[in-house]
């Protein structure tokens, strides 16, 4: 057993979650805005992977003022867990949805007027007013109304007495971009869509446009509120963002060995068989975490785990629900002998072991992706356990 590692006795893979280090992060993060800039804490797709009841509840206390969700479900599950901050949901969810949206008070993102009157009458009926957020496309070309056509949007739904305006936001393509001209336009068109509404006497709700890069290298854009994602969880959406803030990661993830064998030279390993044993004393340890944990078939052969504080070899390919890796025991009295492994030993897929570590942004290199895939992918099916 490594020292410093806490192993649940009973299972043999898992996600260790910090939560002293999410809430650092958040801290930070918090700490980089004015004092009356809110902080919008996104924790969609079960917070990139964390666990997003776990997760908001730790934030609520290093200074979220509201958390943000992808769907309809997510912002349910957090209000059935007993957060009471608001919740907005990041794109306009179907009509079908709306009777549990006004009944869970979510708030979410809106952009035709078919779905902003629909909400109307469901929270009229219901004598409440739903707040929605207004999505304004400045460039990205995913979600919200053409930032020409904010005002006449919201000139067409403002009658309605039964909803209200809780904030007006846009998205960007490239914030993590230093100098980038296409995020400069996008933040002119946003505040032009702003200031049209604001000049036609209309409440904007709070003015947010501010992801985690733009949070940290564009502080002239925090406006009322920030929405922070992916550096809440220690990871950086760019290289200059390093300089800016100290973020800790807090996801690793764990295995056990759960069989070792010590094969003939030749003997082949996993579907396939495309590794093989090239020479006597390698140990094959097989760790039940696959592909359908999220660690990636593309990683095959092209990874490294830790254990006891050292680097191993991934070999053959990453099956479903397990996969091997080798250790090369020095039979002979080397320099610098290995130590042999057993079955029951930790093994560490992402994070700290001793003083080596595999990042998320390592893998998302091996993997031609991003560290946050890398984290959203660890959260499919392993369990957490938060620390
Ligand atoms: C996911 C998302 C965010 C958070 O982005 P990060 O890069 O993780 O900070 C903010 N706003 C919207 C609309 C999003 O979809």
């Amino acid at each position: 057993m490594v020292r410093g590692i806490r192993c649940p006795e009973d299972r043999w893979a898992w996600v260790e979650i910090d939560l002293d280090a999410l809430r650092e992060n958040t801290a930070a993060i918090k700490r980089l805005v004015a004092r009356n800039v809110q902080m919008m804490c996104v924790v969609k797709a079960d917070a990139y992977g964390h666990g997003a009841v776990q997760c908001a509840k730790a934030m609520r206390r290093a200074g979220a003022d509201q958390f943000a969700v992808a769907t309809v479900t997510e912002g349910v599950e957090l209000r059935e867990s007993g957060i009471r901050e608001p919740i907005a949901i990041l794109s306009e969810p179907p009509l079908e949805t709306i009777q549990t949206i006004v009944d869970h008070d979510l708030a979410p993102a809106v952009y035709t007027q078919d779905f902003a009157l629909s909400l109307g009458e469901c929270a009229a009926a219901a004598g409440k007013v739903a707040p929605y957020h207004l999505a304004v496309d400045t460039g990205m070309t995913r979600i919200g109304v053409n930032w020409r056509d904010a005002l006449e949007l919201r000139r067409s739904i403002d009658f309605h007495r039964g909803i209200e305006c809780a904030g007006t936001f846009t998205h960007f393509a490239t914030a993590d971009v230093l100098g980038d001209w296409d995020f400069e336009m996008q933040y002119r068109r946003f505040c032009e869509a702003v200031r049209s509404i604001d000049d036609s006497g209309l409440d904007t709700g709070l003015v947010h446009c501010g992801n985690t890069p733009a949070t940290i290298l564009h502080p002239e854009v925090h406006e009322d509120m920030v929405r922070a994602g992916i550096g809440l969880y220690g990871l950086h959406p760019a290289v200059e963002t390093r300089r800016k803030v100290r973020l800790r990661p807090v996801m690793s993830v764990r295995g056990r060995i759960t069989r070792v064998e010590r094969p003939e030279v030749g003997t082949g390993v996993s579907y396939g068989l495309t590794y093989r044993v090239p020479k006597p004393n390698i140990q094959i340890c097989t760790v039940p975490i696959g592909y359908a944990d999220g660690l990636a078939r593309s990683l095959s052969g092209n990874m490294d785990v830790l254990v006891n504080g050292e680097r191993c070899r991934q070999v053959g390919r990453i099956c479903m629900d397990q996969f091997m890796f080798a250790v090369a025991v020095n039979s002979v009295r080397a320099y610098r002998p290995t130590r042999a492994v057993e079955r029951g030993d930790v093994v560490t897929i992402l994070g700290y072991d001793g003083n080596e570590m595999i990042s998320a942004d390592d893998m998302a290199a091996r993997r031609n992706t991003i560290n946050y895939e890398v984290v959203c992918d660890f959260g499919l099916r392993l369990e957490k356990i938060y620390v």
